[in-house]
């Protein structure tokens, strides 16, 4: 049996609509397949004001832009996260503060962010590692107190709940991404859920090149001008049609990949022995989760990076991330160094992420979970 780490298929049907799109012609911004995409979207979350962007970097650097950051403005965000949540900090001048993660959700601890508050803090970015958030309450608490923004980096969240409540709905913005990794896709392409609609008109002129467009096509005004900054964040009409495709079979995407996660937490039910492997991937009582990965945590990366040796042996293709920010040529630039974050550091040394997809049979889930418990057993 040969188990990628990841894999999209694309039914006959699906290259159907995608060659009625190209024969219907038109293939840039803001076609059908945008609005229908949009009102799907809306319908799934139960929100208003879902704007379709050309990846999740962007929804992350839109964000940015609408909650205004500048130069001296401080953004905490966790270490243990893709570069995108940083850039978007730093491109607009602003500064990232990293702080570690809790060991039992991946997720920005709550305890070191107070520490970290200062006069200058203008927003928080908690990233949803994996579906899985951290105590949204007490986040949104603390950020009304201190009137700071909370910019959810939802890139791998899409479906997954907080308390009955979608992930991604509950800050100031809500960042999604649809990249090819992600559980569903439309090879790059994102989407910014403005939760706050005093923000939605700005959002629709920076995401139209910084001009009134969308007023003009809403004929709101006779011509479209230059009004703000802005840049070329809108997707093509032709990648909404893909990603209209998959949106069709969302529910019974998630539900597989939920099949697929019960394998692996069966398996697994004592993998965890303090001593090889120190943790796995809990589903906190206050969320419900999108599976989007199955992870273990080994004791050291030394093991883990034989596990993945060895799964490949038996044509397993099983991987790490991320690179913790604060130890990458960016993050010591900014001054952070080795040990600065225990926990962020241990996880990726550590962490094992295991096949997982929308199309997996639960056969190839128990032949990875059986090589890597023998695996395990064996070194
Ligand atoms: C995938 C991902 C991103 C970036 O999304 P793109 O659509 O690839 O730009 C940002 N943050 C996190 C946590 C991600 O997993």
């Amino acid at each position: 049996m040969k188990i990628p780490f990841n894999k999209n298929k694309f039914t006959f049907e699906d290259k159907k609509k995608i060659e009625k799109c190209l024969e219907e012609g038109f293939i840039s911004s803001d076609g059908k397949y945008t609005e229908l995409v949009c009102l799907q979207i809306n319908e799934l979350l139960n929100s208003k004001n879902i704007l379709m962007t050309t990846s999740g970097t962007h929804a992350l650097e839109i964000a940015a832009l609408l909650a205004n950051i500048k130069e001296n403005d401080e953004v905490i965000m966790p270490s243990y996260s893709f570069p995108s949540t940083a850039n978007a900090v730093l491109l607009r001048g602003g500064k990232p503060i990293f702080v570690d993660i809790e060991l039992s959700t991946l997720s920005i601890s709550l305890d070191l962010i107070k520490k970290r508050l200062t006069k200058d803090t203008k927003a928080i970015i908690p990233v949803h590692y994996g579906g899985i958030s951290c105590d949204m309450d007490k986040l949104l608490t603390l950020s009304k107190e201190e009137n700071i923004y909370i910019i959810e980096d939802s890139a791998q969240a899409f479906l997954s709940k907080y308390k009955n409540k979608f992930l991604g709905t509950l800050g100031n913005f809500g960042c999604y991404s649809f990249h090819g990794t992600k559980n569903i896709v439309s090879g790059e392409g994102g989407a910014i859920l403005i939760n706050d609609k005093k923000f939605l008109d700005r959002a629709e002129c920076i995401i139209q090149k910084g001009t009134n467009r969308k007023s003009f096509i809403d004929g709101l005004v006779d011509k479209y001008t230059w009004v703000d900054l802005g840049s070329s964040y809108a997707p093509s009409d032709l990648l909404m049609c893909l990603l209209y495709t998959q949106l069709e079979k969302i529910m019974e995407y998630t539900k597989n990949r939920n099949l697929i996660f019960n394998v692996y937490n069966k398996y697994f039910e004592r993998i965890v022995d303090g001593n090889k492997v120190i943790s796995k991937i809990t589903i906190p009582e206050y969320n419900e989760c999108n599976y989007h990965l199955y992870y273990i945590i080994l004791s050291s990366e030394e093991l883990r990076n034989k596990v993945i040796h060895e799964l490949s042996k038996k044509n397993i293709d099983a991987r790490f991330h991320f690179m913790p920010l604060h130890l990458s040529k960016m993050g010591k630039k900014l001054g952070y160094k080795q040990g600065d974050f225990p926990i962020t550091e241990i996880v990726a040394n550590g962490l094992l992420r295991l096949p997982i997809y929308n199309t997996m049979s639960i056969a190839e889930a128990e032949y990875v979970a059986e090589s890597v418990l023998k695996i395990i057993a064996q070194i």
